[in-house]
């Protein structure tokens, strides 16, 4: 790692509570501040992912077009990517959703069949993402790094994470895979 860390944040398709758990990290952060540059976050006004990004923490699984675009454009552009939360590492909680059947079926049942007022489905091209027809984790995406599950992965997993990478080691709380 380089003496200061490029470290982005990403929020794909998740309830934010692994960045919740991150910003648990309470007055570390200011420690971490020291060490790294925050380069593009939730928690900042940035509008799109930059290059050059040292290490890039994604919380949620990919459920839309939006969320797959984004994710690649974190792989070419970070040198180590990490699954950030059950969401991520396994589609959790956002994948819930993949037994309804396609995009199509979600809309139909959701918003027509079971919707309160029923028969009104989302209609704005270009501002409303596109769903995919199934929800995925991170993995099967673009390639991962390094996985660190949990819903969320308590704060301080996340903490001997970025402290173990700030040195140069393999994290002891996050899996490899691949
Ligand atoms: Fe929320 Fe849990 Fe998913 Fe994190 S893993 S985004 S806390 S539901």
């Amino acid at each position: 790692m380089p003496d200061k860390l490029r470290l982005a944040t990403v929020w794909l398709g998740g309830c934010s509570g692994c960045h919740m758990s991150l910003l648990d990290l309470d007055e570390w952060l200011i420690d971490l501040a020291a060490v790294a540059d925050l380069v593009y976050s939730p928690i900042a006004d940035y509008k799109r992912f930059p290059e050059g990004v040292d290490l890039a923490l994604v919380e949620g699984a990919v459920a839309n077009a939006e969320h797959l675009a984004l994710a690649r454009r974190v792989r070419c552009n970070s040198r180590h990517v990490v699954a950030l939360g059950d969401c991520a590492v396994t589609g959790n909680v956002t994948a819930m959703r993949n037994p309804l059947g396609t995009a199509a079926s979600v809309l139909q049942q959701v918003y027509v069949t079971h919707g309160a007022p029923r028969g009104v489905l989302p209609d704005a091209p270009g501002i409303v993402p596109r769903l995919l027809d199934t929800v995925v984790p991170l993995h099967a995406a673009i390639k991962v790094d390094l996985f660190l599950p949990g819903c969320p992965p308590p704060a301080p997993a996340i903490r001997a994470l970025l402290e173990a990478l700030l040195r140069g080691e393999a994290p002891a709380v996050a899996s490899r895979f691949g």
